[in-house]
């Protein structure tokens, strides 16, 4: 049962599947996955004071080993139409290439897939009783939202159900320049950081009666900002502390202020963990306080980590990828570690996990579009992956 994937992903884009909306993307996946033999099931999400989420888990087969393309449905909004050359959500073939909000991030991707499964289960006549193992989609349609009602909920409920996937493929365009460049080993974890320096407001004639915060927050603002976290490791580059914002919110000329707040990220490689990057922030900001003279209890630091850091080693899978990509555009990809976060940053909580899809210059931008092309060699590369792992 031949499937084309331009055509899938079209239908997919023709959907509005803004964050957290559905507009019928799941309905059109789960068609297609249905039609191949697949079984279909659905995981709305909700919780107080966030919006409830549909996503999508479909398994063929009930045999190991068992591969899990995980992605999402969902898109970040198209911003000002007017400013695209063509409707964001028609899904047109202009310049050889499909256009529209999702085209690369990443229903592209998730068509190149489902072609893929449809190619690959055309050489075996009876799919169910032929693989000898299983493939299963894990679609969300919370990822580009706050990710609260979406991979991680469906993570949790796999694994009541006993659930147990071996190796997983997340498509997000984690390639740089051209199909094959970049497949994405692990992520650097992420943490935000809000330090709040509390003083005495006063008249800023008589600085005495006063106690400015300002000053001693710009000493530690600086005295992080220099501080080096570490050197890098053997698959990850140094990891980065941005200052990102200093808020006094003070309007008045003649007034010190009582307070002022600085606003940090962390992207951080394996050397680290929460707890010791926490420890590492609070050491650093204990030091300042007593070199700018003030107590370590007039500060308060709060910070919320959102997502962790992870490495899947490069193993015999990873190898396996490298050579279909190789064999389909001849490129040998970088395994990296770079970007910033996706839902493999929870996924790589339940199996082994990397990421490989299109090519993600135009994502999130105006004007979004992949070659047709691309999307035809990823689906070869998906067909490749599926015949090597059920060998
Ligand atoms: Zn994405």
């Amino acid at each position: 049962m031949a499937l084309d994937p331009i055509n899938l992903a079209a239908r997919l884009i023709q959907c509005p599947s803004v964050t957290p909306d559905d507009a019928g993307a799941l309905d059109v996946l789960q068609g297609a996955l249905e039609a191949l033999g697949f079984a279909c099931k659905r995981l709305p999400f909700s919780e107080p004071g966030t919006d409830t989420v549909d996503n999508l888990y479909a398994r063929l087969g009930t045999k190991t080993p068992h591969i899990c393309f995980a992605g999402h449905t969902d898109v970040v909004p198209a911003g000002d139409k007017s400013a695209w050359q063509v409707d964001p959500f028609v899904g047109n073939i202009h310049a050889q290439s499909l256009w529209g909000r999702g085209a690369a991030d990443m229903k592209g991707a998730i068509a190149a897939f489902v072609a893929a499964v449809a190619s690959y289960l055309d050489a075996h006549p009876s799919p169910n009783s032929s693989i000898s193992g299983s493939i299963s989609l894990l679609i969300t349609g919370d990822e580009e939202g706050p990710s609260i009602n979406g991979t991680r909920k469906m993570l949790d409920w796999l694994t009541q159900q006993g659930e147990v996937i071996d190796d997983c493929v997340v498509g997000e365009p984690t390639n740089t320049d051209a199909l094959g460049d970049t497949i994405k080993i692990g992520r650097r974890g992420s943490v935000n950081g809000t330090i709040t320096m509390t003083g005495t407001q006063g008249h800023v004639a008589y600085p005495h009666l006063a106690d400015n915060p300002v000053p001693r927050l710009a000493a530690m603002v600086h005295h992080l900002s220099t501080s080096k976290l570490d050197e890098g490791s053997t698959h990850f580059q140094p990891s980065n502390l941005a200052m990102t914002s200093f808020d006094v919110g003070n309007s008045a000329t003649n007034i010190i202020p009582a307070q002022a707040t600085a606003r940090f990220n962390i992207r951080y490689n394996d050397n680290w963990q929460a707890d010791t990057l926490s420890a590492w922030v609070r050491a650093r900001l204990d030091a300042c306080a007593g070199l700018v003279d003030c107590e370590p209890a007039s500060y308060e630091l709060a910070l919320v980590h959102t997502g962790d850091c992870f490495l899947t080693e490069p193993g015999p899978f990873v190898k396996q990828l490298s050579a279909a990509i190789h064999k389909v555009t001849n490129r040998e990809p970088t395994l990296s570690t770079s970007g910033g976060t996706s839902d493999a940053r929870f996924i790589k909580n339940i199996t082994r996990v990397v990421e490989f899809g299109l090519v993600g210059k135009t994502m999130h931008k105006v004007d979004e579009h992949v070659p047709l092309d691309d999307i035809r060699q990823l689906s070869e590369i998906y067909r490749l992956v599926l015949q090597n792992y059920f060998i």
